[in-house]
């Protein structure tokens, strides 16, 4: 294929990010934002990364999608990198919820379209701005191939007894009530590139990723394929986060609706937006509650703690899932940089054979790394995600398939 390079772009309500990227090394040649669309203060910060460029602020109101990537557009073109070339191979799309039909990336055509806003009754938040974002892009390039990466996909492969809540079958499947699970393309390219750190094939290794950005989820991973995952119907399910709570008991939310009076939205935001770290301490960036903890904050210590105790549940619980662990892999913002996290989580699980080493573990760089000791069985790793590469790399992938005359 003569043309090599993929727009990647990841549209939500108010904001686009967007890297381009040239598939014949993976590498980068341009990164952005545009952010507060629709708002007086909109934002474009556009980085080019090849010709020695600098990064360029444009703030002016960016009224829609549309002008968003019209915005975006030109900029790539000051750099001699228009979407208009000939080089553009596909644009690759972020979309949040693909459902159980989508179990791979996806050309989007418009069945494939119909699909996703078929979907937004169970992610309202996200899958409309990815159907903008892919319209707008269509609209600027009718003749290129628009694909769609899903974020649920890399769950599909889950079983039902994982993806199944113990509620009324007909109720559940009436209203597509399942646990689908998000971060999928972190995931997936975590639990790969931690195969390759350990020297071994996918198939051959049983994982435990743990995302831990300010969305957090974990999942369980054998011989390459998902068996379990910690987000559910929505994003809201399974670790504590930056500002969601993670599991509840479901009666928590009829109790604050009967007793503290408060309507199913109210909950909705407190639980999404008011809960996890921020609602425990009031901070959700773990930097902050780190130095708050070792000034000896209560709160920011208890946050910490909860988050830890919740974490080490999920590891156990993904170990006996899998009977056998290779490894267990750090990834995302908390992740990849918060030590005391990494150590705090697998504290106490030698009997597991996990261990974190204190001089390894305090090394900060951006590449994959184990942090275990030498003797421990179950290897611990630091693996930095890239989603966007991930999503470059699949749809390269299907079009390069897609453009095979053979
Ligand atoms: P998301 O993509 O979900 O917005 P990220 O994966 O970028 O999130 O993670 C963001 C979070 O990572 C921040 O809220 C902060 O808690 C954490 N983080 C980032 N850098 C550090 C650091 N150096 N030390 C500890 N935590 C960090």
């Amino acid at each position: 294929m003569t043309a090599t390079r993929v727009l990647v772009l990841n549209s939500g309500s108010s904001s686009v990010k967007y890297q381009l990227l040239d598939m014949r090394d993976s590498s980068r040649l341009a990164v952005g934002l545009v952010e507060r669309i629709g708002e007086e203060t909109s934002r474009l910060k556009h980085t080019p990364l090849t010709g020695g460029g600098e990064e360029r602020e444009l703030n002016e109101p960016i009224a829609d999608h549309e002008a968003a990537l019209k915005a975006v557009s030109a900029e790539l073109t000051a750099d001699g990198l228009g979407l208009d070339s000939p080089d553009l191979a596909a644009i690759g799309h972020r979309v949040v919820h693909g459902g159980l039909k989508f179990t791979a990336p996806t050309v989007v055509t418009d069945e494939v379209l119909a699909e996703i806003q078929r979907l937004v009754p169970v992610a309202p938040l996200h899958n409309p701005a990815n159907i903008t974002g892919i319209r707008t892009a269509q609209a600027l390039r009718p003749d290129l191939p628009q694909v769609a990466v899903f974020d649920t996909a890399f769950h599909t492969t889950m079983p039902e007894s994982a993806a199944r809540y113990a509620i009324d079958v007909a109720t559940a499947d009436e209203h597509r009530v399942r646990r689908y699970g998000f971060h999928g393309t972190s995931h997936a390219y975590v639990s790969r590139e931690t195969a390759k750190l350990l020297g071994k094939a996918p198939e051959d290794v049983n994982v435990i990723v743990l995302h831990l950005g300010n969305g957090a989820s974990a999942s369980a991973v054998r011989g390459g394929r998902c068996v379990e995952t910690s987000m559910g119907l929505t994003p809201l399910e399974g670790l504590v986060m930056g500002t969601r709570s993670g599991d509840v008991d479901p009666a928590v939310v009829f109790h604050l609706a009967r007793v503290g009076g408060m309507s199913v939205d109210e909950v909705d935001t407190l639980l999404n937006k008011k809960s996890g770290l921020v609602g425990l301490c009031g901070d959700n960036d773990m930097r902050e509650i780190r130095r708050r903890v070792d000034e000896g904050d209560e709160a920011a210590s208890l946050a910490f703690d909860i988050y830890i105790h919740r974490l080490k549940k999920y590891i156990g619980a993904y170990y006996a899932v899998l009977g056998r662990v290779d490894a267990v892999a750090f990834t995302a913002g908390v992740g990849e940089n918060a030590a005391p996290v990494r150590e705090a989580a697998v504290a106490g699980l030698e009997e597991l054979g996990l261990a974190v080493d204190g001089e390894l573990n305090a090394v900060r760089s951006d590449e994959a790394r184990l942090i275990s000791p030498e003797y421990a069985r179950v290897a611990v790793a630091v693996v930095p995600t890239d989603e966007e590469l991930e999503i470059a790399q699949q749809t390269y992938a299907l079009v390069a398939r897609f453009g095979d005359p053979s």
